[in-house]
């Protein structure tokens, strides 16, 4: 019996890689419309306020960040279509970072806008202002799925909008959303290859996967209740994702965020959907359990002797509530593995005759 040895790199810890983040909330600013799954002032904890206060009480956070002697923090206006208000709002919120900037409070902003709301000349403008980060809402680069969600563009407009972020010497963030009407697992993973795989590969520098849900408020509850919309079961979704964080992973793109945080005005008016305080944590501790299935998979069939995990997948490693313990247990795992500080995945295998490690097929029970 030959024993092997991988060894695989995981991830550093997000905060590793992130400058404190300060959002700003402006619901629906500036959008053109009301998009069917979009229901803001639920999904972000924040009803529409008046721009000037939203802006007081944020500079009132920022002094208290400063009087705490906390670094300065990136600010993030989320929540509408950031390029699309109107001049004197986005002149007042440019204004409100420069002045900010100026007095050491922040280092840069970064804003969530749609595709079809960007150009070179707003793009300039906002470099020029000091923007680090363009996030666009993009959902799908398919254009049956943004047909299907009424989006109010194509996957031409959204790989345009990408091209001309990049063009502007600004960093891209991109947002999809699996389980959108129209956007199939295979058409969600279809995405997130776009954004992962050479040739194709839109270099992106940041991905957040929101899974589409129902709340009540949204026109997508009128759907759901007359039986014309059905959203992913969590299970798959777990499995999409997982499968999704690992081209991710492998391409080098932070996802930096998976689902919505859990707001009390989001769980009280959740009708459907794949919500999950944890889902984040979920997903990793599939996708780790997918990685070492595969590399064990991987050429002859091999049995797991020894798993080397890093310390902080500690409270996740074995899913929720244990689930993953089967799978663990069918691939030789049966006690905890060797919690070690580095970022990576060490597995020693061995190869006994005539035992096959099944393949993964990620479907419900069998995880
Ligand atoms: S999804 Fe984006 S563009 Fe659509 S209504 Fe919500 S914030 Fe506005």
């Amino acid at each position: 019996m030959t024993n092997i040895l991988f060894t695989l790199p995981w991830p550093p810890p997000a905060r590793a890689t992130l400058r404190p983040v300060v959002p700003v909330f402006l619901p629906y600013a500036g959008c053109p419309v009301r998009c069917v799954f979009c229901a803001q002032h639920i999904q972000t904890g924040r009803g529409p306020a008046p721009l000037d206060l939203t802006l007081k009480s944020t500079r009132a956070h920022l002094l208290q960040r400063k009087a705490r002697g906390l670094p300065p923090a990136e600010l993030a206006f989320y929540g509408g279509t950031f390029t699309a208000q109107p001049p004197a709002a986005l002149h007042a919120c440019l204004d409100f970072f420069e002045r900010a900037r100026e007095e050491g409070l922040v280092t840069a902003f970064r804003c969530s806008t749609r595709p079809d709301a960007v150009d070179s000349r707003r793009l300039s403008l906002l470099r020029d202002a000091g923007c680090d980060m363009v996030e666009l809402g993009v959902q799908s680069f398919h254009d049956a799925a943004l047909a299907a969600a009424r989006r109010g563009y194509d996957g031409g407009v959204a790989r345009a909008a990408t091209d001309a972020v990049l063009a502007a010497g600004l960093r891209l963030g991109v947002q999809l959303m699996p389980g959108m009407p129209g956007v199939t697992p295979e058409i969600f993973l279809r995405d997130v290859r776009l954004l992962c795989e050479q040739p194709v590969a839109v270099p992106a520098h940041a991905v957040r996967f929101y899974p589409c849900l129902v709340v009540e408020g949204a026109e997508l509850a009128d759907l759901w209740r007359r039986g014309e919309y059905r959203p992913w079961p969590l299970d798959q979704t777990l499995d999409t994702l997982a499968e999704a964080w690992l081209m991710a992973l492998h391409a080098r793109l932070p996802v930096i965020r998976m689902g919505l945080a859990p707001e009390n005005e989001l769980r009280a008016a959740l009708l459907a959907g794949p919500w999950d305080p944890a889902l984040g944590a979920r997903v990793m501790a599939r996708a780790l359990l997918l990685r070492v299935r595969r590399a064990l998979a991987a050429g002859n069939p091999k049995e797991l002797v020894r798993l080397e995990v890093p310390r902080r997948c500690q409270g996740f490693f074995w899913g929720s509530r244990g689930e993953l313990r089967p799978a663990w247990a069918a691939l030789g795992l049966h006690a905890e593995p060797v919690w070690i500080s580095e970022n990576t995945l060490r597995i020693e295998a061995a190869s006994p005759p005539g035992e096959a490690v099944a393949p993964f097929s990620g479907r419900k029970g069998e995880i």
